[in-house]
């Protein structure tokens, strides 16, 4: 029977390297070539203050998930549409702002991250353009990503934004939506410190070995993460893996709500990092 208690998973490690590998994040520079010109042509009336929060501590990435920017960027300013985000960023690479970045913009809807469930008030929200799964989901080209990891290295200097909450849509609202996808790079931007990227050792695939045989320790891990509580395992883990595993999508045996040894050993990295750097 396994009766380590869940938190007891943490800590029990040698200091990683995982903190080494965000610092050298920072010194290579994967994204040099950004261009900051932003426009304000559009603007959004859909955002209000923002509610127990000065300023954002957190970066929530979407994508449109209609069919051309300019559709996207004209619903995003629509009164009646009664949703926006801050930026827009199209696939040239092109960043539209639509709210002022101390204003409580309206893209998270009903969510949740680490027991918050404003998260409009707690963040930035950036929508990428994309026609996204149900219009012809497909890769992120790079010079988007490139201005996309300008603009967030840029708020999170400007904020001290957490690389631990950089978050997709799809983490904070786990039921009701999947964007960014498992096609977003986030282990590319994660070089740059933008976002965690789990790094597993081989004690954490030890730790896995047992943790998967424990679906209650697994889900309270989860929970500790950051994921919204009291809803199915199987949606938490299909969330966990959509950011941190995508493979789980993209292999056709592969079960998307279902836990491997691998999906536990890189919670407990991501868990350590998230430590680390708090
Ligand atoms: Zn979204």
């Amino acid at each position: 029977m396994f009766l380590i208690k869940p938190l007891s998973f943490v800590g029990i490690f040698p200091t990683c390297q995982l903190n080494k590998s965000s610092a050298e994040g920072v010194k290579m520079l994967h994204f040099p070539m950004f261009n900051r010109k932003i426009s304000k042509k559009h603007r959004s009336p859909n955002y209000n203050d923002r509610i127990n929060y000065d300023t954002p501590d957190a970066l929530i990435l979407h994508y449109t998930g209609m069919k051309t920017a300019k559709d996207a960027i004209a619903r995003l300013c629509d009164p009646k549409a009664e949703v926006s985000a801050h930026y827009v960023i199209e696939e040239s690479g092109k960043i539209h702002h639509l709210v002022n970045n101390n204003k409580r913009a309206w893209h998270a809807g009903k969510s949740q991250w680490k027991g918050v469930s404003d998260m409009n008030s707690a963040s930035i929200g950036i929508e990428i353009v994309n026609p996204g799964h149900e219009l012809g989901y497909r890769a992120f080209p790079e010079k988007q990503i490139t201005a996309l990891a300008g603009l967030c290295k840029d708020l999170m200097a400007e904020f001290d934004i957490s690389p631990a909450r950089v978050l997709g849509h799809s983490d904070i609202a786990i039921t009701r939506k999947i964007d960014p996808g498992h096609l977003f790079p986030w282990e590319k931007l994660a070089r740059d410190a933008i976002g965690l990227w789990p790094a597993p050792t081989e004690m954490d695939y030890q730790a896995g070995e047992d943790l998967i045989l424990d679906p209650d320790a697994l889900h309270e891990l989860l929970n500790g993460f950051g994921y919204a509580a009291s809803l199915p395992l199987g949606e938490t883990v299909r969330a966990f893996h959509r950011h941190y595993y995508p493979e789980k999508f993209t292999t056709a045996a592969d079960k998307p709500d279902e836990p491997d040894i691998a999906t536990a050993a890189k919670l407990l990295s991501l868990i350590r990092q998230s430590h680390e750097i708090s």
